[in-house]
C-alpha cells in the first residue's frame, strides 16, 4: 500500500528543505497572534531539519490575501517562532523571494531560518500555477509538508511542489494523521461525536460520515435549529436553513438505520431565559443550548471512550451564550479515560482561554481539513501526493 514517508523515516540531512509550514494564526483588530498553536506545532519539524545540518526555508500563508498586503504579513509570525525557536536560531522573513538577493539563499546557515512572505500574496499560489512551482521549486532540494491543516488545498506550495522535489511528510501531519485516524479507524467505543457550528451545510458530509460509525452524534448550535425544524419543531425566529431541512430529515433517518443515535437539543436559551424546544416564544432565537441539554449531552459524553468535537454549541463570542460550548469542553475533560479530539477554528478560538486543554488527547490544527480528512477517509489531496 501506498504510504507517506516521514522525514523521520529518511535520512535527509544537508540539504535545502522547503517546509510548508501552517502559519494561519488568528490576528487581533491590532495585528497581534491571538493563538500561536499552528505555529508551536511546526516546531519540532524545522528543529529536528535543521539539526541534520539542513538549511530550512518556511513556505505558508496567513489569511486570504488576494495580493500584497501589509496587514498580513508573516512578519508577526517570523517574530513568535524566533521566540519559539530560542536564540540557537535566527529567523529572517524574506519579503520577496523573486527579487530577493541570491547570497540570501547561498549563504544560508542551518541555524538560520527562512520564511517567505505571505505566499498568497502571489496570486499564482491559490492557482497551483506550474511556472510559479518551478521557482519556489528552484530554491530548495526536498520538500517537507507540515501543514496538515492545507492538505485539503490543491496549491503551489501543498501539491505543486511535490511534482518537482522529493517529498516528505512532517511531524505535525504525522501526529494529525495518527490521532485522527485512531478515531475512525476501529475507534473505542462508544464514540461520541459532538457537532456544532453555524450551517449543516458546511458539516453535511462529517454528520453522514460518522451516522455510519459513531454511537452518539450530539447537536448543537444554530446546525441544530435546522434538525429541530425539520422535525417539524417551530423554532420561532431561530437561524436555521431553509433549504436543508430534506437533507436533515435524511441525515436523521440514514443515523437510525446504521444504529448510530442523533441527539438533538431539548431546551435552548432565548434572551438569558430557557425554554424546552417546542415552547419557544414567539419571535424568540435560540442562540445557545440550555441547561437539559447540556445534562444530556454530558451524560453521554462521560460514557465515550472516543469523543470527536468540531462545532461550538452556541453563539459563543458573546459570553452570555458560550454556557453550551463551555458544558461541553468540561464534559470531555471530566473523562480522561477517553481519546478525546477536537477541531474547528472557532472551536479552538472558544475553549482557547480555558484551563484542562492538557486533559485533551489531541487538539487538531485543521478546521475544514480535519473534516475533510474524517469524510475522506485520510485522502486529501495534499496528503495523496505524498503517497508513494
Ligand atoms: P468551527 O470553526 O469550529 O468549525 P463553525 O465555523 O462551524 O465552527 O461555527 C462557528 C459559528 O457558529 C460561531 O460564529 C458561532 O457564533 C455560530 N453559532 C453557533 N451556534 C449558533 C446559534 N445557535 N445561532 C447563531 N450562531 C451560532
Ligand atoms: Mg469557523
Amino acid at each position: 500500500m501506498l504510504k507517506i514517508t516521514y522525514i523521520d523515516e529518511n535520512d535527509i540531512s544537508h540539504k535545502r528543505v522547503l517546509v510548508r509550514a501552517d502559519f494561519d494564526v488568528s490576528l487581533d483588530d491590532s495585528g497581534q497572534i491571538i493563538d500561536d498553536l499552528r505555529i508551536e506545532r511546526n516546531v519540532p519539524t524545522i528543529k529536528y531539519l535543521a539539526q541534520n545540518g539542513n538549511k530550512v526555508i518556511c513556505i505558508a500563508k496567513l489569511g486570504r490575501p488576494r495580493q500584497r498586503d501589509p496587514k498580513l504579513s508573516l512578519g508577526v509570525v517570523v517574530k513568535r517562532l524566533q521566540e519559539l525557536l530560542g536564540t540557537a536560531f535566527t529567523v529572517k522573513l524574506i519579503s520577496d523571494f523573486l527579487t530577493e538577493d541570491k547570497n540570501t539563499f547561498d549563504n544560508q546557515k542551518p541555524d538560520e531560518v527562512l520564511v517567505l512572505e505571505n505566499i498568497r500574496f502571489y496570486p499564482e499560489e491559490k492557482q497551483n500555477d506550474p511556472e510559479f512551482t518551478k521557482k519556489l521549486a528552484l530554491l530548495g532540494d526536498v520538500f517537507v509538508n507540515d501543514s496538515f491543516a492545507m492538505a485539503h488545498r490543491t496549491e503551489c506550495s501543498t501539491v505543486g511542489l511535490t511534482t518537482l522535489l522529493p517529498s516528505y511528510g512532517g511531524l505535525s501531519v504525522k501526529n494529525e494523521i495518527e490521532h485522527l485516524e485512531k478515531c475512525v479507524k476501529d475507534p473505542k467505543r462508544p464514540l461520541v461525536v459532538i457537532v456544532g457550528g453555524a450551517k449543516i451545510k458546511d458539516k453535511i458530509n462529517f454528520i453522514k460520515k460518522f451516522a455510519h460509525i459513531a454511537d452518539f452524534i450530539l447537536v448543537g448550535g444554530g446546525l441544530a435549529n435546522t434538525f429541530l425544524a425539520s422535525s417539524g419543531v417551530n423554532i420561532q425566529e431561530s437561524l436555521y436553513e431553509p433549504e436543508n431541512l430534506e437533507l436533515a430529515q435524511d441525515l436523521l433517518q440514514e443515523a437510525q438505520k446504521n444504529g448510530s443515535k442523533i441527539l438533538l437539543p431539548v431546551d435552548g436559551a432565548v434572551n438569558g431565559h430557557s425554554y424546552p424546544v417546542d415552547q419557544i416564544p414567539a419571535g424568540g432565537k435560540i442562540l445557545d443550548a440550555g441547561p437539559e441539554t447540556m445534562k444530556l449531552y454530558a451524560q453521554v459524553i462521560h460514557t465515550g471512550k472516543t469523543i470527536v468535537w468540531n462545532g461550538p454549541l452556541g453563539l459563543f463570542e458573546n459570553p452570555d451564550y458560550r454556557k453550551g460550548t463551555d458544558a461541553v469542553f468540561h464534559a470531555i475533560i471530566e473523562n480522561p479515560d477517553a481519546r478525546s479530539i477536537i477541531g474547528g477554528g472557532d472551536t479552538l478560538a472558544a475553549i482557547s482561554d480555558k484551563t484542562g486543554s492538557e486533559k485533551i488527547t489531541h487538539i487538531s490544527t485543521g478546521g475544514g481539513a480535519m473534516l475533510e480528512f474524517i469524510e475522506k477517509e485520510g485522502k486529501l489531496p495534499a496528503l495523496e501526493v505524498l503517497k508513494k
